[in-house]
């Protein structure tokens, strides 16, 4: 469901945080709930892998951001405000409209930033690299000399946000498998025709999964549904392009997988 159309625009009415999580706000928690009441949400927009709620107050003026990076287990709900609280709730803004938006962690691991400037205020904000899903618009020259400029291995370049924004552990070995590269392959051991292969997959891949989640009827964001991936959390299992077993390194919570049979 997307959330943008359904809190841009509106009123927050109240806001509260879920005491046994407060420790995740990077920001005193009786402020939070002090502050975001009688804000407007004027626009609802992603920079990498944050979500960025940009408020302003009710009046007009004073704009302020609520930066959440949602890790590997946030979450966020759009609800009637009669809707049972889960356990793993971290905060709740009502919007107006009876509406709940709840931000929910069942990893504690995300990041939350209420800040009146994201570039001071937020770690690492002005380090991002361009969006991932902008490679496609770049173009493969412009894509190269910015690959050039890096030397780690694939899959560290890839979750490399200086590199490109937005792009994680899952996602990194989908555009792998795509592009037939192994992981631990350095940058700097690509062919031309290998770095194009890269760029071509990284919008494929992404533009394919957004497509399989909306097409998904069923699709249930708390259970990271990973079903529709070729290779990550696959480990042991037959890859869907060559039959070779698919391989993983890295611990089940963060597996690295990718395939020894089609992938050079
Ligand atoms: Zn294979």
């Amino acid at each position: 469901m997307r959330i943008g159309p359904r809190v841009e625009g509106r009123l927050i009415t109240a806001a509260t945080v879920n005491p046994k999580k407060a420790h995740l706000l990077r920001y005193p928690v009786d402020n939070f709930a002090l502050e975001l009441p009688a804000r407007r949400v004027t626009s609802l927009t992603r920079r990498g892998k944050h979500m960025v709620f940009a408020t302003e107050l009710g009046g007009g003026g004073q704009p302020r951001w609520l930066v959440i990076n949602p890790m590997l287990g946030g979450r966020f709900q759009i609800v009637g405000g009669d809707a049972p609280v889960p356990a793993t709730e971290v905060f709740t803004l009502r919007v107006e409209g009876k509406q709940e938006l709840r931000y929910l962690d069942f990893r504690d691991m995300g990041r939350i930033y209420w800040v009146s400037e994201c570039s001071r205020d937020v770690p690492a904000w002005d380090g991002q690299g361009p969006e991932a899903d902008s490679v496609g618009q770049m173009g493969l020259d412009v894509f190269r000399k910015r690959l050039r400029r890096f030397r780690d291995e694939l899959k560290d370049l890839l979750r490399n946000q200086e590199f490109l924004a937005g792009i994680g552990n899952a996602y990194s070995d989908e555009i792998l498998f795509e592009a037939r590269l192994l992981p631990l392959r350095r940058r700097t051991s690509l062919k031309p025709e290998e770095e194009e292969a890269l760029f071509r997959a990284i919008p494929l891949v992404l533009s394919r999964a957004v497509e399989a989640i909306l097409a998904n009827p069923n699709y249930d964001e708390s259970k990271q549904d990973r079903t529709f991936m070729s290779v990550h959390m696959k480990g042991g299992k037959t890859c869907p392009r060559c039959g070779h077993r698919i391989s993983q390194l890295g611990s089940n919570r963060e597996p690295l997988n990718f395939c020894r049979g089609c992938q050079l």
